[in-house]
């Protein structure tokens, strides 16, 4: 039986190695840098740096798939290796491109015409789709596709001095008009493209297309192990036909895998870029997205998701993983290790009537409950404290424990209270206020006549208390499956409760100190973390990141 670690993969490499095929392995993660990486990438760089690591010796790349400059920007560059290194790999100094590969390339491309096995042509795109025929019809042959080799040499080098205009010229590799697979059908190698590149700038006015750049790029770098998903496969005769067509180094295998999908999310660039770009939310890196930069701003801890990515494992079999599935990796990964503290979020203010209002102390509590080498924090009370609004009842029901008229309860830590009077607004009637008396014999939380009081709550000294913003974060998408009804926009279905804003809630003075990505427990309402980006004028703001439980599961 496999172990969640051992896959088909692993296997492979395992018998590549013990064949004395390879010393040691090299895979990539060769992202295109056209919008931000989101959690499917997340997968594949687990599994990609993940090989490396367990293999001795080994290494993996990062290589921008830079070659479609319409579509690229350097903003996504450095967020793509910002998110890459926040996962917690690293890739040697700098980072490949296969822009670093254009004259290469090039030259390869030169390679094919002169084996007569590439040609300059001239249809339109729409013709050269029709050409190409169905899964059920055979292709047609292109006008262009029987040029000799000294036109076609004349004509690709004048596509690079930028003699033509975009679309009226390709390169395509000339193998079979009939193959059954449509990649096979005289593929396009070599556009037009006349948009400055990130890095080569206005160098190049020809780029290859991701075929072509692709499998040299890997044999380039001696990438013994091409992984790459299920959708790919279909690729792989043209993969293996430009390889065994051109002079480069080594010869890798493409071996694909089942991508990621993920309910209650969505996760193609797409999709993502529609998000942002209407607005709908707040960036790429809005804690609602399923972007690393997302769940980085929403608290979700490297190790979290990279535990996750072991979790759901690598198969050849497409499956959606169940959203609770990742919120559970972060909860695990939180409970160990997040400070725990104390915020009121819908404050009700208690008064201690026999508690002097000149007075106040502090609590000593454990930072963590399970884990005494974290230490202990001081918790400031007072005669005035803030409890959370639903804590209290009127005319509770009968499995009620928390406050009500003539009942005791705890506050966590600090002394058991008991309600004795409500207190009204004369006018409008609310509630405004609720008296206690507190039973000063029961400092740090237990009677000493051993009586029993069932509620505990969460509390903050009103004299103290920081004033804090507080963004509750929920799913995106309130149904699992937000593009399955393919009469309806995707957008509908976004989870009006997805962001909640509070505001006026009272926090543990310490929060003052909270930095963004550190990740704390609000007792018993979840965990939380300071706002990377809206925290620099007045109050705090804090994001959800997960509640304590799984509120979704059935
Ligand atoms: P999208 O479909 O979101 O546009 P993409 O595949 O076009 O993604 P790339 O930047 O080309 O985006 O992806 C880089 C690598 O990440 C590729 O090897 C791709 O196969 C892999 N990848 C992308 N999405 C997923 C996913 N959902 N699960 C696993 N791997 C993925
Ligand atoms: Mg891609
Ligand atoms: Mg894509």
């Amino acid at each position: 039986a496999s172990t969640p670690s051992s896959h088909f993969i692993k296997a492979i490499i395992d018998k590549d190695l013990a064949q004395g095929k390879h010393a040691h392995i090299v895979t990539r993660f060769p992202p295109e840098p056209n919008g931000f990486l989101h959690i499917g990438h997340a997968k594949s760089i687990c599994l990609n740096f993940g090989l490396a690591e367990s293999y001795a010796g080994s290494h993996c790349n990062l290589r921008f798939d830079d070659s479609n400059p319409a579509k690229e920007e350097q903003t996504y560059i450095d967020a793509i290796i910002r998110d890459v290194t926040w996962l917690g790999f690293s890739f040697g100094n700098t980072p490949c491109h296969a822009s670093d590969y254009f004259e290469t390339l090039y030259n390869l491309a030169v390679e094919l015409i002169q084996k007569n096995l590439a040609y300059v042509c001239e249809l339109s795109a729409e013709d050269i789709r029709a050409y190409r025929g169905t899964l059920t019809e055979p292709g047609k042959e292109s006008p262009f596709r029987n040029r000799s080799v000294e036109e076609n040499l004349d004509l690709f080098a004048r596509m690079r001095q930028g003699e033509f205009e975009e679309g009226t010229h390709v390169l395509r590799a000339k193998i079979d008009m009939n193959s059954p697979n449509m990649n096979m059908r005289d593929p396009v190698i070599y556009r037009i493209i006349k948009t400055p590149h990130p890095r080569t700038g206005t160098t190049w006015c020809i780029y290859p297309m991701y075929d072509f750049a692709h499998c040299i790029s890997d044999a380039l770098e001696g990438i013994t192990h091409s992984l790459c998903t299920l959708e790919f496969a279909d690729h792989k005769p043209l993969y293996d036909w430009i390889l065994d067509h051109v002079s480069v180094p080594c010869h890798p295998v493409q071996i694909e895998f089942a991508r990621l999908n993920i309910n209650y999310t969505v996760t193609s660039k797409r999709k993502l870029h529609e998000l942002v770009r209407e607005g709908l939310v707040d960036g790429w890196d809005d804690p609602r997205m399923p972007t690393l930069s997302g769940m980085r701003r929403r608290g979700f801890p490297p190790e979290a998701i990279r535990a996750f990515c072991e979790r759901i494992g690598v198969s050849r079999k497409d499956s959606c993983v169940d959203m609770g599935v990742l919120e559970s990796c972060v909860r695990d990964a939180l409970n160990d290790t997040a400070p725990r503290t104390m915020a009121v979020l819908k404050p009700l203010k208690i008064v201690l009537t026999d508690y002097p209002n000149d007075q106040e102390e502090y609590f000593e509590l454990p930072v963590h409950p399970k884990n005494p080498a974290m230490g202990t924090r001081k918790v400031p009370f007072c005669r005035e404290i803030y409890i959370e609004k639903d804590d209290f009842l009127e005319n509770p029901p009968k499995k009620f424990f928390r406050l009500a008229p003539g009942r005791e309860v705890r506050l966590r830590g600090a002394y058991l209270v008991t309600c004795t009077q409500v207190i009204r607004d004369t006018t409008t009637g609310a509630i405004k206020e609720i008296h206690c008396t507190h039973d000063p014999a029961s400092r740090g939380g237990d009677a000493p006549d051993g009586r029993k009081v069932k509620g505990t709550l969460h509390w903050v000294s009103a004299r103290h208390a920081l004033d804090i913003e507080v963004r509750l974060y929920d799913r995106m998408f309130s149904v699992p499956f937000p593009t399955a009804d393919k009469g309806k926009d995707f957008k509908e279905f976004i989870n009006p409760e997805s962001l909640r804003i509070l505001t006026g809630c009272k926090a543990d003075p310490a929060l003052a100190q909270g930095r963004p990505e550190q990740g704390f427990q609000f007792e018993r309402q979840g965990f939380f973390c300071r706002d990377s980006r809206d925290n620099d004028q007045g109050m705090p703001v804090y994001n959800r990141t997960v509640t304590i439980r799984d509120s979704w599961a059935k």
